[in-house]
C-alpha cells in the first residue's frame, strides 16, 4: 500500500494481525449492534468515532421514539400527560426499571430528572447538613470542574469558607492516580470535620475507577455521607448502587447512555434515605406524590421513593431518547455482557499499544480490570510533536476522540458500537501520526 491510499485499511495492521482482529470481530456476540447506530461521516465515510465517552452516538431508534411523542403532542395536546403511551404523567418512573439496572439500584432508589450539575446541588442540599465543627467536604485535587465549582458556592451558600472547607485528596505525584488508601486515611484522619464525601466513580482525566464500596465502608465507619459523580461509569462499568451502600450518586445519559446532548440525568438515592419523607430537600410540585399533585395544595408530600426530589414536569423528547436507548441495553442484555466485550477490547487495546508503540505513549488508566472502564487515557512521550498536536492531526485523519488538559488524549472503545478492527486501526493511524506521516 502507498502512504497516499486513503482507504479504511490504509493504515492497517500487518496481515496476520488483520485476521486475527476480524475474527474477533466475528466472533463478537454483540457485533449486531454496532448496526443499531447512526455514525458522523467525513467525506462519505464513517469517523472512527473513539469518544462516547464524551458524546455517545445516536441509535436509530431514537429519532422514532421521539416523533412517536411529538406525534402524541400534535394529535393530542394537554391530554398527552394521561393518555400519551405511556403517559406523560407517568414517563418518568416508567424508566425506572431500565436505569436501575444499569447501576445496580431498586427501581425507587432511581429518578431521571434535570442534569448533572443541577442534581449534584440538589443532593448537596439534602446531604451536606454541617453541623458543630462537622461541616467540611472531602473531594479530589482533579474533581471535575463542575462538580468544585458545584460544593464551593454551595459551602458559600451556606456561609462555610470553601477554601477552609474544603478536604481535597491529592494523587500520587508519580501516576495522577487516587489510592483508595489514600483517600481512607484521609477521611480517617478527617473523621470529626466531615460532614461529605464527594468522589467520581470513574476519574475522567485518567480513566480510574474508585473503589466505592470500601470508600463508603470507610466513610460510614464514622457515620459521613458518600456520594459519587458518576457521569463517566454509568453504562461503562459494572455498578452496585445499592449494595455497595452509597447514600446518593448523579449521572449524566449522554456519554455512554447515549441519550443525546445535553439530556436528562439521574439520581440515585439509598432506599434508606429515599423512603424517608422528612427528610431535607428542595422541593418542587413534581416531587408531590402522584395521586394529589393535582389538589395543588401547597403542603409537600413526597413518595417514599427518589421521585420525591423532583422539582418539574419533565421534557418528554428527552425521557423518550432515554427511553430508546436504555432498550438498547436491556436487548444486549445489560451490563455483563458489555462489560465482558468491554475488557476485552481493553485488553486488545492496551496490547496493540504497547506492541506498535512501545515507550511513545503511555497509558495513564491503570491495568487492573476493577479501576478501569472503556476509556484509555494517552499521554504522548514522543520527540518532537506534543500530545495537543497529536491530537489535532488525529482530528485530521477523522478519528474522534477528546483532548483533556493540560496533557492527555481519551479514547473510548465502546463495546455497543466499537470493533476490534477499529482499535487495530486506531493504533496503525495513532502511529502514522507520531511517524509524522497522519494517514487515514
Ligand atoms: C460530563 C461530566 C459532567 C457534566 O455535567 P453536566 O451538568 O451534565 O453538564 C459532570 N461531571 C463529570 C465528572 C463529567 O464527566
Amino acid at each position: 500500500m502507498t502512504p497516499t491510499d486513503s482507504t479504511p485499511e490504509a493504515a492497517s495492521a500487518p496481515p496476520q494481525t488483520l485476521d486475527r482482529v476480524r475474527a474477533l470481530d466475528a466472533e463478537d456476540p454483540l457485533k449486531r449492534f454496532r448496526d443499531m447506530f447512526l455514525f458522523p461521516m467525513t467525506d462519505r465515510k464513517q469517523d472512527l468515532y473513539f469518544v462516547g465517552n464524551s458524546l455517545g452516538l445516536q441509535p436509530k431508534n431514537t429519532a422514532a421514539a421521539v416523533t412517536a411523542v411529538l406525534d402524541q403532542w400534535q394529535q393530542l395536546g394537554v391530554r398527552g400527560h394521561f393518555e400519551g403511551n405511556p403517559a406523560w404523567i407517568d414517563y418518568p418512573e416508567s424508566l425506572n426499571d431500565g436505569m436501575a439496572s444499569i447501576v445496580g439500584a431498586r427501581p425507587h432508589e432511581v429518578v431521571v430528572m434535570n442534569t448533572l450539575t443541577v442534581n449534584l446541588h440538589l443532593m448537596l442540599a439534602t446531604f451536606f447538613q454541617p453541623s458543630g465543627k462537622r461541616c467540611k467536604v472531602l473531594l479530589e485535587d482533579h474533581a471535575f470542574p463542575s462538580d468544585h465549582q458545584a460544593i464551593s458556592s454551595h459551602l458559600q451558600v451556606r456561609g462555610c469558607e470553601p477554601k477552609e472547607s474544603m478536604i481535597i485528596v491529592q494523587p500520587e505525584a508519580t501516576t495522577g492516580l487516587l489510592s483508595t488508601d489514600a483517600v481512607v486515611d484521609q477521611i480517617r484522619q478527617h473523621r470529626d470535620v466531615l460532614a461529605l464525601v464527594m468522589l467520581p466513580g470513574l476519574q475522567y482525566y485518567t480513566g480510574q475507577v474508585l473503589d466505592m464500596r470500601r470508600i463508603t465502608e470507610a466513610a460510614h465507619e464514622y457515620e459521613i455521607p458518600v456520594g459519587f459523580d458518576l457521569a463517566h461509569a454509568a453504562g461503562n462499568i459494572p455498578l452496585q448502587l445499592h449494595d455497595w451502600n452509597i447514600d446518593f450518586a448523579c449521572w449524566c445519559t449522554y456519554k455512554y447512555l447515549n441519550s443525546g446532548p445535553g439530556a436528562l440525568g439521574a439520581c440515585f438515592i439509598h432506599e434508606r434515605h429515599a423512603e424517608d419523607t422528612g427528610r431535607n430537600r428542595l422541593a418542587g410540585w413534581w416531587g408531590h406524590e402522584r395521586t394529589s399533585r393535582f389538589q395543588m395544595a401547597p403542603e409537600f408530600i413526597p413518595p417514599p421513593t427518589a421521585m420525591g426530589w423532583q422539582l418539574s414536569n419533565p421534557p418528554i423528547l428527552s425521557l423518550a431518547a432515554i427511553d430508546a436507548s436504555l432498550r438498547l441495553f436491556r436487548e444486549a442484555g445489560g451490563m455483563e455482557p458489555l462489560r465482558k466485550k468491554s475488557l476485552q477490547m481493553n485488553r486488545f487495546f492496551r496490547a496493540e499499544l504497547e506492541k506498535e508503540l512501545g515507550d511513545r505513549v503511555r497509558v495513564v488508566t491503570p491495568p487492573e480490570p476493577d479501576q478501569h472502564g472503556c476509556q484509555l487515557s494517552l499521554e504522548i512521550q514522543h520527540e518532537g510533536t506534543s500530545g495537543r498536536a497529536t491530537y489535532d492531526q488525529l482530528e485530521l485523519c477523522s478519528v474522534r476522540t477528546d483532548w483533556r488538559e493540560p496533557n492527555v488524549i481519551r479514547a473510548a472503545p465502546v463495546p455497543l458500537y466499537n470493533t476490534f478492527t477499529e482499535i487495530a486501526r486506531f493504533v496503525q493511524i495513532l502511529k502514522s501520526c507520531l511517524n509524522g506521516a497522519p494517514r487515514r
